[in-house]
């Protein structure tokens, strides 16, 4: 009989338990009554939503309908549909429910469309299949992840960058609008950008992966100021972070085993410098998201702050904070938002909606 190396193999502290006790200590206190239902969700089977792929040939949304998904984005209650207003960062400005349904409808882009199963419902998606073309119908992801994109508001011949791209599930949707007239996509990891590369090859048709509409590069995006400044149209800074769903599911590659620990500490500020460089890299007029999928105040509203100030500070540049409180009034029957938060908008986890964390703030630069 072989004897088990158990004690061996098994760290005594692993570090999804140290991610445990960490969030057990920062977000009662953060989150208060929320935190005991988010700790429950994050502690249970996640939920994905599919993506839908404009550009496979194949009609899966009628089968996936017919198996008792519903479009999120598209079956939502247009009445309650209001534009994404400005809010003063000294005063933010938060609108009731019946301020949010006077105003007229928001802008989305129709293109991009994901299905969920019902509240409650956890059914799990089947793979997607390969169309005629080799092109999968669906991309299955965070349904919350979606947000941040639909958010950004991608107009018709816009330019976007997606600074921390990998693997590449927002960098879909941001493609499934069919508006971007050039996209760049970059990541500093080598071998997650191979991943993109694949998941593009394996989702979007050869003619719409040219030099003249995509660049892809694997630069460190905090340096990204030093080579391109007020050129995007829309940012995305879909900042690395303590990614709490995995970190306590996930022994495996966990920013909190020990040898992570310095990584974990200097995240705020590889977040900051990222939203600076991304905000740099907008033009004036130009709309930034910052994004996370972490409950952490310290990674959330606490770098957006920072970022406001230093880019004042630093580069001149003036932001205003764009109010999503319609977003997520009209998305308030599929996902479960933190209430009265000061700056931008956070997906929390709830077993009846398992979806997010995702945390996202929305900013347009002035000059
Ligand atoms: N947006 C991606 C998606 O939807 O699939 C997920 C991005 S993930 C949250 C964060 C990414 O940031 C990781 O792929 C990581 O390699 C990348 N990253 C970390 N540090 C970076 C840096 N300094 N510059 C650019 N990318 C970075």
């Amino acid at each position: 009989r072989v004897k088990e190396k158990w004690a061996v193999s098994h760290p005594k502290h692993p570090p999804t338990r140290l991610a445990l006790q960490h969030f057990d200590a920062t977000y009662a206190v953060q989150l208060g009554q929320l935190w005991p239902s988010a700790r429950v969700a994050l502690l249970s089977e996640r939920k994905y939503g599919a993506l839908l792929n404009n550009f496979s040939n194949d009609d899966v949304l009628a089968e996936l309908q017919a198996n008792g998904c519903r479009d999120f984005i598209s079956n939502t209650d247009t009445e309650a549909q209001p534009c994404l207003e400005q809010e003063s960062i000294d005063h933010p400005v938060k609108k009731s429910d019946d301020d949010a349904q006077q105003l007229p409808p928001l802008q989305l882009s129709p293109n991009i469309k994901c299905v969920v199963f019902p509240r409650g419902d956890i059914t799990r998606f089947k793979p997607a299949r390969p169309d005629a073309y080799r092109l999968l119908g669906y991309y299955l992801l965070d349904a919350a992840s979606v947000l941040p994109c639909l958010a950004l508001d991608v107009q018709e011949g816009h330019s976007v960058l997606d600074l921390c791209a990998a693997p590449g599930g927002k960098t879909l949707a941001l493609l499934q609008t069919q508006a971007i007239r050039f996209l760049c996509v970059n990541d500093s990891s080598v071998s997650r950008t191979l991943r993109l590369r694949k998941v593009l090859q394996s989702y979007v048709p050869k003619p719409f992966l040219t030099d003249q509409n995509l660049r892809i590069t694997s630069f460190d995006g905090t340096k990204w100021g030093e080579i391109e400044r007020n050129t995007f149209d829309r940012v995305l800074v879909d900042v690395p972070c303590t990614t709490d769903r995995h970190s306590l599911m996930e022994d495996d590659n966990n920013i909190f085993s020990k040898n992570r620990t310095g990584e974990k500490r200097r995240l705020p500020q590889v977040q900051l410098e990222l939203l600076l460089a991304g905000i740099e890299a907008a033009c004036p007029g130009g709309e930034i998201m910052y994004s996370t999928c972490t409950l952490s105040h310290i990674q959330n509203q606490s770098v957006v702050e920072q970022a406001i100030h230093l880019a004042r500070e630093m580069h001149g540049i003036d932001l205003e904070v764009v109010d999503l409180k319609p977003l997520t009034h009209m998305f308030r029957e599929t996902f479960h938002f933190t209430p009265e938060l000061p700056l931008g908008e956070m997906v929390i986890p709830h077993l009846a909606a398992n979806f997010g964390p995702i945390y996202m703030c929305k900013l347009r630069r002035l000059t």
